[in-house]
């Protein structure tokens, strides 16, 4: 499809700027055997702009019937992914109105330049990864990540399985041999965070982390300004035929909750768990408030470690402060890549500076055809971008002192908690905490493809 002006032009074909949806609920009837979906979405959708129509998000499952404000609609369309519906009169801007479809299918992931994401059937069981474009492979939605909505997702699926989606469980309910669970995530949500995971899975609850002051001081953080933090329940959910002692490399979740909470400012949402499939994956991915990792991800090393702490620091960055662009990746994975670097300092090994040096010498080996700020659909997921956007923000905290630039990130995660994000609003933002302008120093590193040399 071709893009237009009120699409992502990284993603064309999904979403639509001229309404924001507030709210989804969800109810979701799921066959694990059958790898088929059953389901209704409402949305409680505000118009932006005078609209007589509404496209929603929702490909390779069919829809059953439309209700617009409580009324069945014949007025609606189902095509290439993207499903019309027409709203029978003109809703002003600023005015509410409500759809609910009524959909089923058996749910399969949505194809991308970067591979397929969504809804995907494991071996006994259901994960969904979304990341960009995998929202619509199972629910309707309004998929650019500048839309944030909270949600509440109920789904009914066989006894003998967990049902992980985001936020909190509110409630379980049997009915005969199925159980029914529901999921409230009351912080706003990018549509390509919303989750499910459904399998044999026991849980195993790690320690609560001390009660931490965000920004506290001690460590590589120094400063104050932060309040305390809640205390987020933390889990591991692995196979249940697993043993629990096998997980030696997520033994340390709790203290690097504890640590990035000084770090970063308090931990965004009540809960957060590791969904460990009992199937093997490329890459561990996060949700909001989880991250799904592969049965290859549990030995205890560095490698694993360092995957471990770079998902949940996207729990900040990512999650609560999303990008409403694509092209402003580099706000997720340069900060996730960073924490890393962070963590290995943190535990003794190398330090952050350390390993900027290592990784921009690693840099400087490879092609230099990127610019971090823009990088294009084709390197939105290129290594690159990861390491440059780390290194950006070592130079940063190099050219700010650590003092500063750690209250400048905490201050950040504050003010843009649960909201949007884009690279201006952080280049004013890092600006007001130097006391001058920075827009030498992120030209050089946001702007050109060549690297630039790294502060000492
Ligand atoms: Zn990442």
């Amino acid at each position: 499809m071709k893009p237009d002006r009120y699409q992502d032009p990284y993603l064309p074909g999904h979403g639509d700027r001229r309404y924001a949806v507030r709210h989804y609920d969800l109810a979701l009837d799921v066959s694990v055997a059958g790898n088929h979906l059953s389901a209704t979405a409402k949305l409680s959708i505000e118009a932006r702009e005078e609209l007589d129509t509404i496209t929603l998000d929702l490909r390779g499952l069919t829809v059953r019937r439309v209700l617009v404000d409580g009324k069945p609609s014949r007025k609606w369309r189902h095509s290439a992914g993207r499903l019309i519906v027409g709203l029978g009169h003109k809703v002003k801007a600023g005015g509410a109105v409500t759809i609910e479809v009524g959909y089923s299918g058996n749910p399969r992931p949505v194809p991308g330049i970067h591979g397929a994401a969504g809804w995907e059937e494991l071996t006994d069981g259901v994960t969904v990864a979304s990341q960009p474009q995998g929202a619509p492979s199972w629910y309707p939605c309004n998929d650019y990540p500048g839309d944030k909505a909270t949600y509440r997702i109920r789904v009914g699926a066989d006894q003998a399985y967990r049902v992980i989606s985001n936020g909190v469980l509110t409630s379980t309910s049997r009915r005969s041999s199925r159980v029914v669970w529901t999921w409230e995530q009351r912080e706003p949500m990018a549509t390509y965070l919303a989750t499910l995971q459904i399998g044999r899975y026991a849980v195993l609850p790690l320690p609560a982390p001390a009660r931490v002051n965000g920004g506290s001081g001690g460590g590589n953080g120094g400063g104050n300004g932060g309040s305390n933090s809640k205390v987020p329940v933390l889990e591991v959910l692995y196979p249940s035929r697993k043993k629990a002692p096998t997980l030696k490399a997520f033994a340390r979740q709790t203290e690097m909750v504890e640590v990035f909470t000084r770090l970063f400012g308090p931990y965004p949402y009540p809960a957060y768990r590791a969904v460990i499939t009992d199937d093997v994956l490329e890459i561990p991915l996060e949700a909001q408030t989880l991250t799904i990792f592969g049965t290859n991800h549990l030995n205890p090393g560095w490698e694993n470690e360092r995957l471990i702490a770079h998902e949940l620091a996207h729990q900040w960055f990512g999650n609560s402060l999303t990008a409403t662009r694509w092209q402003d990746i580099w706000l997720h994975e340069g900060f996730a890549c960073y924490s890393e670097w962070l963590w290995s300092e943190h535990t003794g090994r190398a330090s952050a500076g350390r390993q900027a040096r290592t990784h921009w010498d690693k840099v400087n080996k490879l092609p230099k055809d990127l610019v971090l700020g823009d990088p294009g659909p084709l390197l939105m997921f290129d290594d690159r971008i990861y390491k440059r956007g780390a290194l950006t923000l070592h130079a940063l905290r190099v050219k700010l002192g650590d003092k500063v630039f750690f209250e400048m990130l905490r201050a950040w995660t504050k003010a843009r908690a649960h909201k949007g994000v884009d690279t201006p609003r952080f280049i004013a933002h890092a600006e007001g905490f130097a006391g001058r302008s920075l827009a030498a120093f992120f030209d050089r590193w946001l702007w050109r493809k060549s690297l630039p040399d790294l502060p000492n």
